[in-house]
């Protein structure tokens, strides 16, 4: 493990994971894709996915491996938003535990250096895969999110560590 910072993502996406180019990732060798959910892939308060984010989500899944690894407990609201998507889920995932993302990579076959995890949150998703040694990209909530807590987190983060502010917009290491 390097000196890397634990805190700091590979990417930072401007705006929502639809915004995320699929062919960053192909050029770095990335086969398999773990998805955040609350505020990732449907901003909390939301009952489905968006149109751009679950075409993306099929683009994405014609070519990687995806799993959605949440620490939501509702199993029954994950359940149905991966359903939708025809994903594979984790949920109650206690990310920055790497336990659930280790099960991942067992069932995706795949090395922590092939696999990405893209979430909002650096305290929960980037220090998971920071820690696993994941590709990890920061992307923005797909529409505005009803969790005050998180947005009011995520504030707090910025705040605490404002390397965040200058990381490159493209991963370029
Ligand atoms: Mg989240």
């Amino acid at each position: 493990m390097s000196t890397k910072n634990l805190l700091r993502p590979d990417l930072i996406v401007s705006g929502p994971v639809s915004n995320l180019d699929l062919g960053v990732l192909r050029g770095r060798g990335i086969a398999g894709l773990i998805l955040d959910l609350d505020d990732t892939l449907l901003a909390l308060g939301e009952q489905r996915v968006n149109t751009l984010v679950s075409d993306w989500v099929i683009e994405a899944r014609s070519e990687f491996t995806l799993w959605i690894v949440s620490n939501n407990p509702n199993r029954l609201f994950i359940e149905g938003i991966a359903n939708s998507l025809s994903l594979p889920f984790i949920n109650q995932a206690a990310k920055p535990s790497r336990r659930a993302l280790r099960r991942v990579l067992t069932e995706m076959g795949l090395p922590a250096s092939q696999v990405a995890i893209i979430g909002d949150r650096l305290l929960t998703d980037i220090l998971a895969g920071n820690r696993l040694g994941l590709m990890t990209i920061l992307v923005e909530p797909p529409g505005p999110s009803r969790a005050l807590r998180g947005s009011w987190l995520r504030a707090a983060e910025r705040f605490f560590f404002p390397a965040m502010r200058t990381a490159p917009p493209s991963g370029s290491s």
